[in-house]
């Protein structure tokens, strides 16, 4: 059975009143939630699960991250409207329309390591509306064309902890937002850069795909 528009729009909006019970999320995150058809980012025929609050297959073995652990890392890198904003591991491009919705159109850098990945969601975010800039390649290199940037995130876990270059594009004062660690034992890091060095908070225990 196909969802009609209205469906969909009914099952976004549990979603988000569901997101705001049980996680402590800032009302700017869950409207960007609320904004982003996450439908249209997941395979045809996943879309009866696009709004339950899980992680999905999104091909070439790598996955959407829940919606709850993309509400919290949009909030915990603290951006708001004209910020700019470096993303590594593109995706479908779900994770940078929230972000999108929030700094606004050509504010969002993302680079993707699968060529197919960046093609697809390059053009999934055109058809969608969003003005984002896609880069296909190595984001242990960040996207200098882009720097200096307000904040960063990794979609993926450096098992090494942030590299070097992706600090040194963010400015200081600016947040980072990573999985950090190899296999079970990744944990949710936020940097913050300063001038001297970087300041580590962390967030508990999550489980990414490893960077490659
Ligand atoms: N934010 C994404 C989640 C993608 S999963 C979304 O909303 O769909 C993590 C992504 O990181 C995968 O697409 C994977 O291919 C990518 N990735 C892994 N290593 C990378 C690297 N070194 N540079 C850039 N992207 C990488």
């Amino acid at each position: 059975m196909t969802e009609t528009d209205e469906d969909l729009a009914a099952s976004r909006e549990r979603l988000v009143e569901q997101l705001r019970r049980r996680h402590d999320l800032s009302e700017r995150t869950l409207a960007a939630i609320g904004s982003v058809p996450r439908h249209e980012f997941v395979p045809a025929d996943r879309q009866s699960a696009a709004y339950a609050d899980r992680p999905l297959p999104i091909g070439h073995d790598q996955t959407i991250s829940a919606p709850h652990m993309v509400a919290i890392m949009v909030d915990l890198i603290e951006v708001a409207e004209g910020d700019r904003v470096l993303e590594v591991g593109t995706g479908c491009g779900y994770h940078a329309a929230v972000v999108a919705e929030i700094v606004g159109p050509g504010n969002v850098y993302t680079v993707e390591y699968v060529p197919d990945l960046a093609d697809d969601a390059r053009d999934r975010l055109d058809r969608l509306g969003y003005d984002v800039n896609v880069r296909a390649g190595d984001g242990r290199e960040g996207y200098p064309d882009g720097a200096p940037f307000d904040a960063a995130y990794l979609t993926c876990a450096a098992p090494e902890g942030v590299p070097d270059p992706i600090i040194e594009q963010v400015r200081e004062g600016g947040q980072i937002v990573a999985p950090v660690g190899g296999g079970i034992s990744q944990r949710l890091v936020r940097l913050t850069v300063e001038a001297d060095g970087v300041d580590r908070e962390e967030h508990g225990g999550v489980r990414f795909v490893p960077m490659q």
